[in-house]
Formats: C-alpha cells, structure tokens, sequence
C-alpha cells in the first residue's frame, strides 16, 4: 500500500492517468470521475475517463462528459490506455466485477491502482485506498482527497465543484438521506461557492426528462405498483414489453424506485425490472432498514443501507415471488 505522500510525489510530474467507474454509471459515478478528471487536468496529466458501459442523457451534460470513452465502444484503444496507465483510479466501486470485463485489464495493469470509494467490503486490488462507508457519495470522497490529502484546495474550480455536486446531489438523493451530514452540507456550500450552479444542476438532473419516461412513470404507479402493508413495502413490476412500449432509454428506469418509497408508512420498495439477460432489482428504504442485506443475500448484489441492488435469473414473476417469500424474515424490522 502507498500512503498520500507517495501518491501526492507520484502526482507531481505529468503522468498517464486512466478514471474509470462502475458499470452503467450513476450521477455519483461520472459525477466523482468528471471531477477527479477537471482537478487533474490542470496539472497536466494525461488523463482518461472510461466508463465501462453507457450511461443516461440526463448525465451527459458535465464538464468532461464529450472526453468520456465508453468501454463497449471503443474495447481495443480503452485496453491499450489501461494497460499503458501509470495510474487507475477506480471511483464509486471496490470490486473488479463492478467493471466488467474492465476488471481484468485493470488487474493486470501495471498501474498504481487507487480506490476512492463508500461501498461496503473492499476487494483487496488497490496500491492506496481512500475509502469510507459514512460518506454519502464518492464525489465526498474526491473532494476530500483533493482539499484534505493532496492539499488542493484551489484547484477546485467551477468544473470541478459542478461535476463533484452532481455526485453529491443525486447520491444522497437530493441531500435527503441519513449520511447527508452538517459536514457534507459543509461541503455543498463550498462548492457553489467555488462556481457550481446548483439549481441549474437541479434543472439538468431532475427537471430533463423525455415526455415518454414520465408516461411510462405513470404507468409505473398507476397499474403497476403493489403494496403491501403487512410488510410496510411497495414493489413495482416491469416486463420487457413495457420497457419497449413506452419506448424507454438508458435511465428512463432510474428514480421511480423513490416515488414507491415515498408513500407514507413504505419502508421498503422494490423496483424489478426484466432486461435482456437478466432481472435487475433495486432497493430502497427507509431509516435503519438494511435493503443491501437483502441484496445480498438473496439477488447476488449489495450496495448501501438505504440503496442497493441485485439480480436475478430467474424469471420477472418468479423473482417478485421470491422477494415477497423473502419479506416474512425482515418483517419485526420492517414495522416497527
Ligand atoms: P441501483 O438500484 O440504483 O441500481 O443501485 C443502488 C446501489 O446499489 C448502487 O449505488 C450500488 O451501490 C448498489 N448496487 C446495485 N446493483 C448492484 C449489484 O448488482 N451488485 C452490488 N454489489 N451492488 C449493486
Ligand atoms: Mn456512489
């Protein structure tokens, strides 16, 4: 393990650099890379971000984002740069599987490999690990490695600060979950100052969406929710067909899970979704409940307390089933 002032000293001349993030990224994810990305290339590095997959139009708007390389699309030049990399930083994840086929080519990369992450059990890949599962979002993280570890504070400038409150906002769900503490807000404060426009952001993020994805949104509440109270939970179902008939995109899917928890007295609900290859589940509760634990356990996935995900091979139907078979053993922490 390198300690900061190895990696700080390994920062002071020019170096090839590649920032990669999990898989379909989230706000958090582009938004902790984008940053990272514009703090670094205003001391000259070479610096490239690989996102391993694509990610939603509502992302693609932060300063950085036309750099960005998709893996998917451009495998052989993504290798190369992996593989030539003095440096991989490894943003909003800490398990090579979060990266795909990414995950193997980072291995075997030569490069320093750092993890800035706030999931929980690492997986021990990293040279220098800036990790802590209290911060609400990755983008936390890197504003702290750069103001607190590399002592930069002046390098956060308007790019930088708007990529890292993307990450801050969306990830902590518009600064309404528990770990959005006095000292994230702290931070928030700092940024805006430092140039991000915050209701723009807002603007960008929340009020941008297609007139189909809300349609499809109200389909989603209208006939498609179950509720059911004896668990204090609300699942939302989608087949295929549904996605298809309301002509969804990449991200259409993404947020719909909180309208569910948002009714009063939910303290636990589930968006199931049917892709190509598998069922995806997401999570999400309220307060002390563990909706990782469930992931993990059963959908062979994980995530936060109050933000997880997993999936399923089996089919839409049989994997609601399963989830309901699944409630009775949560149930005294579900209600009280
Ligand atoms: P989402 O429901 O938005 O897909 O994911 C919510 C959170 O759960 C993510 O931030 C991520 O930490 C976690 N997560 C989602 N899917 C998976 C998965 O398949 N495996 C693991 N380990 N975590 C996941
Ligand atoms: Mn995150």
């Amino acid at each position: 393990m390198l300690d900061t002032a190895a990696l700080s000293q390994l920062l002071n001349q020019p170096c090839k650099i590649v920032i990669t993030t999990h898989h379909k990224p989230d706000g958090d994810a582009m938004g902790s890379s984008l940053g990272l990305y514009n703090y670094l290339i205003q001391q000259g590095h070479h610096v490239q971000v690989i996102a391993p997959t694509d990610y939603p139009e509502f992302l693609a708007w932060m300063p950085g984002n036309e750099e960005v390389m998709i893996y998917t699309g451009q495998t052989e030049k993504a290798a190369e740069l992996i593989a030539q990399a003095e440096i991989v930083f490894c943003l909003d994840f800490n398990n090579l599987t979060r990266i795909n086929e990414m995950g193997e080519l980072v291995r075997q990369s030569s490069a320093v490999k750092v993890m800035i992450d706030h999931h929980l059990e690492p997986e021990d890949f990293d040279d220098y690990r800036y990790w802590n599962i209290n911060a609400c979002a990755a983008a936390q993280l890197v504003y702290s490695f750069i103001v607190e570890e590399l002592q930069r504070p002046d390098l956060i400038n308007a790019d930088v600060a708007t990529c890292l409150y993307t990450g801050i906002m969306t990830d902590s769900a518009s600064f309404r979950l528990p770990n959005t503490t006095a000292a994230v807000h702290r931070i928030v404060a700092n940024l805006i100052e430092a140039g991000a426009v915050n209701w723009r952001i807002h603007e960008l993020i929340y009020s941008n969406s297609s007139e189909n994805r809300l349609r499809f949104l109200g389909h989603c509440l209208s006939n498609k929710m179950e509720i059911l109270p004896e668990f204090k939970t609300a699942i939302i179902a989608v087949t295929r067909e549904e996605l298809k008939k309301y002509d969804t995109n990449t991200g259409d899917t993404e947020g719909i899970v909180n309208f569910a928890l948002s009714i009063a007295g939910i303290r636990l609900a589930a968006f199931v979704v049917e892709r190509t290859d598998m069922v995806k589940l997401s999570l999400r509760s309220k307060g002390e409940f563990p909706a990782n634990e469930i992931c993990k356990k059963y959908f062979k996935g994980g995530g936060h307390r109050n933000a997880a995900g997993g999936q399923s091979d089996l089919s839409l139907e049989q994997t609601v089933e399963k989830l309901k078979q699944i409630l009775p053993e949560y149930k005294t922490l579900l209600i009280q």
